[in-house]
């Protein structure tokens, strides 16, 4: 799966831009933190990754 590559900065409203691209080969899995910095305020956030970022076959398991 692949996060967003630009978010809103919770601070100053700027643009916060993905540090980072995962590798090909070990892309991000829930759990893992991405990376932002804003361009605007130079604030960093690390998000974690959630359930919703990854693949749809991830989710809606019957209950057993
Ligand atoms: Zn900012």
């Amino acid at each position: 799966m692949q996060p967003v590559e630009i978010i809103v900065c919770v601070e100053c409203g700027g643009r916060a831009h993905l540090l980072y691209v995962p590798d090909p080969e070990s892309p991000f899995v829930e759990g893992d933190y991405a990376a932002y910095r804003c361009e605007e305020c130079m604030d960093r956030f690390d998000l974690e990754v959630t359930a919703e970022d990854v693949a749809d076959e991830e989710r809606g398991a019957p209950e057993f």
